[in-house]
């Protein structure tokens, strides 16, 4: 068994064009690897492809080509344990309407074959804050407790990894913290635990580790101390007096480029250096500085950054 929850590689996805449209190339050949235990989330903005790579782990979309595992099992050669193996709440509020909570739990059990004695419907309704509701028609439910029924669906056949597909969407602030609760006590007890969103706040203050995707393609993966380093960095621009055709000696220290020949690009992570030594290694090469500017960047721009590349195959972002 490895020690990655979940391992996708060249994943690609084409949904065939119907009614004269085009074809859509969602995935471009994603590799991913999401380590047992981990809270990790699928960033992205919409149309990225976050959905797409989910609905494949579920089995609910075939992939055109490429490779996924969950917990060691691979989707195609080992779909059962592969399924046993993940909880997933898709994006979706997909409903019988006329089942009560209660009922839909002990439905998705048996479906998943777990014994009546060892089924949990009432620990996971009560989980979920939804006891008061348990017999209720769903129909009747608000957009809040669906996304809650529904992530206790997920987890009937207590699977070591849940998957959360834009999961806050139509929850309310409060309704949302206790979801969240109810995850952060998941991920306490072991469970791994992976979730999609487009809000950069909600991966920030949730995750572990971030990957981000855009165009079906995957632009960063890294723990998110390590992504957040990255705002720490402030690029300086300095205007010279004097033409070169090297950085100069005294700027080797720091991540220096020669942007043009009088025109210097120098990054600065705000940890372990400040503008000030950079000016003074300016000065101490004997230069003179015409115009300076500093450029901060905050995960915001990062996220922009990394997602605001061109289309490469021109097509369009729905
Ligand atoms: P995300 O979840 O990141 O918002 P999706 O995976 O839902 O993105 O969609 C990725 C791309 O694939 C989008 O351009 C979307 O329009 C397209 N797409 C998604 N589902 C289908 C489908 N069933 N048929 C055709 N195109 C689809
Ligand atoms: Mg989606």
């Amino acid at each position: 068994m490895s020690e990655n929850a979940i391992e996708i590689k060249g994943l690609k996805k084409v949904y065939k064009g119907r009614h004269g449209s085009p074809d859509k190339l969602a995935l471009k050949g994603i590799d991913l690897n999401i380590p047992q235990g981990s809270m990790f989330g699928l960033l992205g903005p919409n149309g990225a492809g976050k959905s797409t790579t989910i609905n494949i782990l579920a089995g609910l979309v075939n992939k055109t080509e490429g490779s996924a595992k969950i917990w060691g099992f691979d989707i195609d050669e080992n779909p059962r344990n592969a399924r046993a193996n993940i909880g997933i709440v898709p994006q979706e509020l997909m409903f019988d309407a006329f089942f009560t909570p209660r009922e839909m739990l002990e439905v998705q059990a048996g479906m998943y074959g777990v014994p009546p004695e060892e089924r949990r419907t009432e620990d996971l309704l009560k989980a979920v804050h939804l006891l008061p509701q348990a017999d209720a028609y769903s129909r009747t439910l608000s957009g809040g407790m669906k996304r809650r029924l529904l992530v206790a669906k997920a987890m009937v056949h207590n699977p070591p990894i849940l998957v959360l597909d834009e999961p806050t969407a139509g929850v309310d602030i409060e309704l949302r913290q206790q979801l969240w609760d109810y995850v952060r006590e998941l991920h306490a007890r072991g469970t791994t635990i992976v979730l999609t969103t487009h809000y950069l706040e909600e991966a920030e203050e949730l995750c572990d580790t971030i990957a981000i995707i855009n165009h079906g393609e995957l632009v960063a993966c890294e723990p998110t101390k390590q992504l957040l380093k990255r705002v720490d960095e402030k690029q300086v621009i300095i205007e010279l007096t004097e033409k070169l055709t090297a950085v100069p000696e005294a700027l080797s220290a720091f991540s220096t480029e020669l942007l043009e020949d009088n025109r210097l690009a120098v990054k600065i992570n705000q940890a372990n250096a400040n503008v000030g030594q950079v000016l003074a290694a300016v000065q101490d090469a004997g230069l003179t500085i015409l115009d300076i500017s500093t450029q901060e960047t905050d995960l915001e721009d990062i996220f922009l950054q990394l997602t605001s590349s061109k289309n490469k195959d021109g097509q369009e972002a729905a």
